[in-house]
């Protein structure tokens, strides 16, 4: 066993965090402010590598691994604690990768080497308004006319980054997953499309889109996708005829490894700056840091930070087994470590977070301060987003304790 990184991780590792100080760290505030744009933040990104880490260099992407997306989205976390930078990465490491493993040909070599130089976006339209966390009974329907062309009638709710698709030069659009069986069939009725907001700069007809009002990571949108008819031709079609559930499951597995990664930036993020506030707060005439009631929290809240990014780590490892062909590791294993990892990483951020605002005092109330930004960004994937935190237990009960107890 090797706690190390190899050399190429390690020099992987110092270009992102040189990258994310240099370049993030000093203007994330403006991102979360919605001063600095996401769609110019993407084409840094894109610039020096960090969109699409896994993808292959024949679509423009890294031939990188799951374990330097998660690094780098480790990083970009650090950087920009109100998450909006790292999730726009992992969103473009987990989705643009399910369609580099399902989608067609002619759709990989014109979409995916866009979203590689930030040019468009690949967002996941799961979600609907009855509910997120039972994806095998969404009701948006695809149905099939004449001539090959399928048409999407539906709403989607919660989308990430429809503006941010349809303000980026290429375009975008969503892995929307859809109803082509019946309902009582359930996942086995499931088909899951590239369905294209805008494509080549022309924004596609047949939907419509309103942005929801955040409380925190401001500098990435999320809203509400009506369908209304949207055209999708046949070749975008992910995977096969209502054999989408699988192939939907496999980009939640990845993206939540990477929100463990991101979520453990962030919380390291809060931890240092903990650890300066701490050792300087003079209170009943001794810095803080000298009350075991902090100290002790602190060291705890340490270790348990240590325990959690190892499991991140080990599920961006396990990916990287099952992804290159190692008959030893599973996608049961992929989708339990990738649960674990974001169960373990996110609720670990939040306390980490809410305990830091205590050891700030009034001060962590006030935007000043900037430890509450970092919080409430953490708080979206313990919320829900990408699987609420009971669901990501449900699947490591099945896969552990067996299906036919859970
Ligand atoms: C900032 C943000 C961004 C998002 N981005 C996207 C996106 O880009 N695309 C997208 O499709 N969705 C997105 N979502 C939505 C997210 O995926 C959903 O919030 C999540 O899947 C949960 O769905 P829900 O909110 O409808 O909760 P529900 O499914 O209604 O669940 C409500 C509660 O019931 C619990 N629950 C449900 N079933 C069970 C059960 N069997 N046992 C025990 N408890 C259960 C859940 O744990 C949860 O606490 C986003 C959400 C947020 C907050």
């Amino acid at each position: 066993m090797d706690f190390g990184l190899s050399r190429e991780d390690k020099l992987f590792l110092e270009s992102v965090r040189a990258f994310a100080e240099r370049v993030i760290a000093p203007r994330w505030v403006e991102i979360d402010e919605r001063k600095w744009p996401i769609e110019e933040v993407a084409a840094r990104l894109g610039e020096v590598g960090l969109l699409g880490i896994p993808l292959s260099s024949k679509y423009g992407g890294q031939d990188g691994t799951f374990l330097q997306a998660a690094l780098a989205a480790e990083e970009l976390a650090y950087a920009d604690p109100s998450l909006a930078t790292a999730v726009y990465m992992l969103l473009e490491t987990a989705w643009p990768y399910v369609v580099q493993r399902y989608g067609r040909e002619e759709v990989k070599g014109e979409v995916l080497p866009e979203v590689a130089r930030g040019r468009a976006f690949i967002g996941i339209g799961s979600t609907e308004p009855q509910g997120g966390s039972d994806v095998a009974s969404v009701q948006t329907k695809a149905v099939r006319e004449d001539g090959g062309v399928w048409r999407l009638y539906g709403e989607k709710n919660m989308v990430t980054g429809v503006s941010t698709i349809l303000n980026l030069p290429y375009g975008g659009g969503v892995v929307a997953i859809t109803r082509t069986g019946r309902p009582e069939e359930k996942h086995r009725g499931v088909t899951v499309f590239l369905a294209m907001l805008k494509r080549r700069g022309r924004v596609s007809p047949g939907f419509s889109h309103r942005d929801w009002e955040e409380v925190g990571r401001h500098g990435l949108p999320t809203g509400y996708l009506m369908l209304e008819g949207l055209p999708v031709e046949e070749v975008f079609m992910l995977g096969e005829l209502n054999g989408g559930f699988k192939v939907a499951m496999e980009g939640f597995n990845l993206a939540r490894t990477i929100i463990g990664a991101a979520s453990i930036g962030a919380a390291r993020w809060l931890m240092d700056r903990a650890l300066e506030w701490i050792k300087q707060r003079v209170v009943f005439g001794r810095p803080i840091a000298s009350y075991q009631a902090v100290s002790f929290k602190f060291a705890e809240l340490y270790a348990r930070l240590e325990a959690a990014r190892l499991a991140v780590y080990k599920a961006a490892w396990v990916a990287d087994r099952h992804y290159g062909g190692d008959p030893a590791f599973s996608m049961q294993e992929v989708a339990t470590a990738g649960a674990s990892a974001k169960f373990l990483a996110v609720s670990l951020a939040v306390e980490v977070g809410l305990e830091v605002m205590k050891w700030f005092g009034g001060a962590s109330y006030f935007k000043e301060t900037n430890v509450a930004r970092s919080l409430l960004g953490v708080l979206s994937y313990y919320v829900g987003a990408e699987g609420a935190e009971n669901i990501l237990k449900l699947i490591i009960a099945r896969n552990v304790v067996g299906r036919e107890f859970v």
